[in-house]
């Protein structure tokens, strides 16, 4: 299999419960290539924000931490899967019905399944920011920005998602072994599956999803 950089279209997906450091790998493999990015949470959230009818359904299961209907955001994928450049899928599929959905539209070339501890998940979710504006991540134990609660960016505001408050974190990682691991088994079955140590340093972490986009897994 050929990297997207080399000019070819490549289908990747980013699996792993919540704090694996999708949107940061996401973040460095869009560094230096021409792929969609389709992050749902993102998605998600932008609709809750402009008080749209699907942000409205949604935001009861994401303020709970749990998931939003797969109808919905199959649905809110579909639409967006427009383009003819690769696709990077961060936070989705989350269920072996959008698993399936997914399947039906296009071929994956590599799922990397990025694995931390539920305990690795709380210390780093706890201590998330995000900026308003652009999305940018920070941590403020190991990845704090140069102002405290401004982004070195945009010179956006920072901010502690709803949803990275201990008790909801706690219900996001149980919703994640028993709707979203499922599909760990699934892509291994296919040949697509690579599991990567999420507990690394991120470079390290990013190094393996490399090495995997220009091996491909088998
Ligand atoms: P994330 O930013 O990926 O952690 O997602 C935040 C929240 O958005 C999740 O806890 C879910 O409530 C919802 N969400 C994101 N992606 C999906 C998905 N593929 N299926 C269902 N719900 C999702």
């Amino acid at each position: 299999m050929l990297a997207p950089s080399d000019g070819e279209k490549c289908n990747v997906v980013l699996l792993g419960g919540p704090g694996a450091g999708k949107g940061t790998q996401a973040e460095k493999l869009l560094e230096d290539r021409r792929m969609q990015h389709l992050a749902t949470g993102d998605i998600l959230r932008d609709e809750v924000d402009k008080g749209t009818e699907l942000g409205l359904k949604a935001k009861k299961y994401m303020d709970k931490g749990e998931l939003v209907p797969d109808d919905l955001v199959v649905d809110m994928v579909q639409k967006r899967l427009t383009d003819q450049k690769g696709y990077l899928f961060d936070g989705f599929p989350r269920t072996m019905d959008q698993a399936k959905a997914l399947g039906r539209v296009l071929d994956l070339d590599l799922v990397a399944y990025i694995k931390i501890s539920k305990s690795e998940a709380v210390r780093r979710l706890s201590s998330r920011r995000v900026c308003r504006d652009c999305g940018r991540i920070y941590n403020t134990i190991f990845k704090s920005p140069e102002r405290e609660g401004v982004c070195d960016e945009c010179s956006g505001n920072l901010y502690q998602r709803d949803d990275d408050k201990p008790e909801v974190i706690r219900d996001r990682f149980a919703t994640f072994l028993d709707e979203t691991a499922p599909l760990i088994d699934f892509y291994r079955e296919r040949g697509l599956l690579e599991e990567i140590d999420g507990e690394q340093q991120p470079e390290e972490v990013q190094a393996e999803i490399e090495s995997a986009l220009h091996q491909g897994t088998g």
